[in-house]
């Protein structure tokens, strides 16, 4: 199947439906949300407002498409072909799907483009996990007696996206879980449904059978909270907010329903002395700027050496002053709006309490206007130094370009501030030194630790959080593993004596 990109509409709004059973399905009760552009306020999309009779149709779908297959029962290389040509649909079709997402959630197209490159790369990398599956074998742990275990598909799944990377994070879930063989229903975020509703038209038109993947729009308590709670989902994969993620835990706990929970974050770049500062800064800025800073693995906290803190707190400030704010399709912009005007207050919110609290302003810190920007949402790249451990603005995830440092004097008190906040997703540590680095990294408590690099990776490699960040792991073969449930299966080929004499 040829998927070439082609010239594509970019007329707004665009006018969306639900997705079931492989065809659009507009909404029981008839409601549209609107959903306009954060950089200018302009009307780009208008989304299908589903309620709970959606929801009933859209696990409807997904269960036919579960319990009467193909797809559950197709063998890996068939699911894998498919799954690439979902890589090469996406593939095709990035540049409209790139400019979707800039559109809605603000983000840069830059970045849009890079997470659609991350999007194709995790279907490749499923694909390859579904025709190289394979499992134990037990065959002389008793006499007569062999056994296998298989890795079958958890069934349907449900498939809760935030609006911070619609595409991709559609992507860490959906090919995972399409490659296990399971039937989907989506829920991306009501202020960025667009590729995801695209993405489950590419799947369709990739040769998914219709009923696999299922997308179902609106807000979270009227689609989401039904979804998790529905008896016919098997497995919640879930990425949000920790308030939000304990009510979906409670829901599918509550359901004895496999829960997967992608949760907030509150990263730290611990950067020692002997590190080579001019490469940390510029980790440390593109950490914390990555995504407009609306990013869970954000390194939005620096923790520095006291002997370098003021060499190191300059060159994060020349850094910063160069970020450019501004219209997310103009290619020399590298940060967008916040994504609605509730968060810009928030993030303006932690900035006053910052200034309040004692921290010095090292630089930003207002909301930007002029340059053609005075409708959309943007804060000026932030930096505040001195920062105690026990603030806010040290503690809570402030999802917005807002860095803090704050200082150390021994190995010891570092890992200390860096495991000071419930969260433990993902931490970096900076030193020339490989037992700074081994020891530090061991004690970090967080999913990952990057050492002298920050939001590295690739498919294969496992990725989720541990504490406040939650539990789970996506990407990778582990990712895969959320999405099945093991089965074994015992063969007896001799004559068994059973303890309850029958004759
Ligand atoms: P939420 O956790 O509320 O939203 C994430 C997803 O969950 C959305 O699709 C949302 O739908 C849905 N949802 C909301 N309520 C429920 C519910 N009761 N049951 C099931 N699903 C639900 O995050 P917010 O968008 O409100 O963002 C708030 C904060 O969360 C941010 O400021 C940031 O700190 C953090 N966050 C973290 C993310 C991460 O990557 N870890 C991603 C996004 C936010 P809907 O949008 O329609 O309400």
């Amino acid at each position: 199947m040829s998927q070439k990109s082609t010239a594509f509409d970019t007329a707004v709004p665009r006018d969306y439906q639900h997705f079931f059973d492989g065809t659009p399905a507009a909404p029981r009760g008839g409601d549209m949300i609107e959903r306009r552009n954060p950089a200018n306020g302009q009307l780009t999309a208008r989304f299908a407002r589903g309620s709970r009779p959606d929801v009933d149709l859209a696990v409807a779908s997904a269960r036919r498409a579960f319990d009467t297959g193909p797809w559950p029962w197709m063998s890996g290389p068939e699911r894998a072909a498919i799954l690439r040509q979902v890589a090469a649909g996406i593939e095709a079709a990035t540049q409209r799907l790139a400019l979707i997402d800039s559109q809605e959630s603000g983000k840069t197209l830059g970045t849009a483009q890079a997470d659609l490159e991350g999007a194709m790369a995790h279907f490749r990398f499923a694909a390859s996990l579904a025709e190289t599956e394979r499992s134990d074998a037990w065959t002389g742990a008793a006499t007569d007696l062999t056994a296998y275990s298989v890795h079958e598909p958890v069934g349907v799944v449900a498939l809760i996206i935030p609006w911070n990377f619609p595409a991709l994070i559609l992507a860490q879930k959906l090919a995972y879980a399409l490659a296990a063989g399971c039937t989907v229903v989506a829920k991306p975020s009501e202020f960025t449904s667009g590729s995801a509703l695209e993405i489950a038209d590419i799947c369709r038109r990739s040769g998914v059978p219709g009923g696999v993947v299922n997308v179902v729009t609106g807000f979270g308590p009227d689609v989401g909270m039904p979804l998790v709670s529905h008896p016919g989902v098997d497995a919640v994969s879930f990425t949000g907010s920790t308030v939000t993620g304990r009510a979906v835990a409670a829901a599918a706990g509550n359901g004895i329903k496999r829960v997967s929970l992608e949760l907030g974050g509150k990263g730290a770049n611990v950067v020692f002395a002997d590190a080579d500062l001019e490469q940390a800064a510029d980790a440390a800025v593109f950490a914390a700027m990555v995504n407009n800073g609306e990013c869970c693995v954000a390194g939005s906290r620096i923790i520095v050496e006291r002997s370098v803190e003021k060499e190191f707190v300059d060159l994060l400030g020349e850094r910063l002053e160069r970020v450019v704010v501004g219209d997310p399709l103009d290619p020399s912009t590298d940060i967008g709006p916040m994504i609605h005007d509730g968060h810009l207050r928030k993030v303006l919110d932690y900035i006053e309490r910052g200034r309040q609290g004692g921290a010095t302003l090292a630089c930003g810190g207002n909301r930007t206007a002029g340059g053609g920007r005075e409708e959309g949402w943007y804060v000026e790249p932030t930096l505040f130094s001195g920062v105690q451990a026990g603030s806010a603005i040290f503690q809570e995830e402030i999802f917005g370009p807002v860095v803090t440092s704050t200082t150390f004097n021994t190995a010891d008190e570092a890992v200390a501030l860096a495991n000071d906040t419930p969260y433990g997703l993902a931490n970096a540590v900076w030193t020339s030194n490989v037992a700074t680095a081994l020891t530090t990294s061991r004690a970090l408590r967080s999913g990952t630790v990057w050492v002298n690099t920050f939001l590295d990776g690739t498919p294969a490699i496992p990725f989720g959080g541990v504490r406040d960040s939650g539990f789970g792991r996506e990407t990778g073969q582990e990712g895969l593993r959320e999405f099945t449930a093991l089965k074994t299966v015992q063969i007896r080929t001799g004559v068994r004596d059973y303890p309850i004499p029958s004759r």
